[in-house]
């Protein structure tokens, strides 16, 4: 499984239909947040995502990107939890994260490990990587990209059996990838009964940012970009001053990454309830565009 669930669309000040940036993504036992704007575990609660975050990974700093950690966090302590949490982000994570820590009285009741890192770094996790790149905005700011590790190709027993390979541990080598011995002396190799491994998917979330060559690299052949899109083309000088992206832009680095999809987020009060002319802006650009909303749910179903 992997999903994503839109918890904030909303630039710099939350509506009634849209929160500030958070996303979660839930991939098979592990569940990730993507920034964390105030209000955030409401949300979670809304959409059902489950409270069992393994680690929170921050695009960036500004006030509307993880204010929501801080109450999170503390709702987790009075929960009884005592796993440690990982959060990941660039500079100044660890001084903004050691205040965030020691806002309020009481100590809290599990581990929080602050990883401050520089764009380009990666964090293993169960199965995938999450990879930093870096972004365009007004401070120090990283979008993640989750790249899930290969998965085996396929294995074919009966390949196997008619080369003379008994079922049984050997079979266990080869879908390793692993050559076996047969006790005739013959070798078989693995790739002679086992497909070639099938990639796994990739999903990217930029964060703000304006348009950037690093979001292209990151992106490529993503399944799905999640881009900043505050503004459409008539605000286009005002994206360039804050150093977002319009519609059209993010719509013109999903087409140069190749990706699958693309969906539209952070979106400016003004198109709170009527997204219609970002998405048309971004539609002339590349056609496989959605605008994201509070509460949507994506899929992202394993390639073939
Ligand atoms: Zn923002
Ligand atoms: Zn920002």
């Amino acid at each position: 499984m992997l999903r994503l669930t839109f918890l904030g669309t909303s630039a710099a000040q939350p509506t009634i239909g849209r929160n500030l940036t958070g996303h979660a993504v839930r991939r098979e036992r592990e569940l990730f947040l993507v920034d964390c704007g105030e209000g955030t575990q409401r949300q979670m609660i809304r959409y059902g995502t489950g409270f069992d975050v393994a680690a929170i990974f921050f695009t960036h700093f500004h006030a509307d990107h993880y204010l929501g950690a801080i109450g999170f966090l503390r709702t987790l302590s009075m929960q009884g939890r005592v796993e440690p949490m990982d959060v990941y982000g660039p500079k100044p994570a660890r001084k903004l994260l050691d205040v965030m820590l020691f806002t309020g009285t009481e100590k809290l009741a599990f581990e929080v490990r602050i990883h401050e890192l520089a764009p380009g770094d990666e964090v293993q996790r169960d199965g995938c990587r999450m990879v930093s790149f870096a972004t365009d905005h007004k401070i120090t700011s990283c979008g993640w990209a989750l790249v899930e590790d290969d998965r085996p190709g396929r294995f074919h027993p009966e390949k196997a059996t008619a080369l003379g390979v008994a079922p049984g541990p050997h079979f266990g080598e080869l879908q390793r990838g692993r050559a076996v011995t047969l006790a005739d002396g013959r070798r078989i190799e693995a790739d002679q009964v086992v497909d070639r491994a099938r990639r796994g998917r990739k999903l990217v979330i930029t964060g703000d940012t304006r348009p950037c060559a690093a979001t292209v690299a990151a992106a490529r052949g993503a399944d799905l970009l999640v881009h900043d899109s505050t503004f459409g083309d008539a605000e286009a000088p005002r994206a360039v001053e804050t150093m977002h992206a319009t519609a059209r832009e993010a719509a013109r680095v999903a087409r140069e990454a190749g990706v699958a999809k693309l969906l539209l987020t952070h979106l400016s009060t003004r198109y709170d309830r009527d997204s219609g002319t970002l998405l048309e802006q971004a539609r002339a650009e590349f056609g496989a565009t959605e605008v994201a909303h509070d509460g949507l749910v994506v899929e992202l179903p394993l390639p073939e």
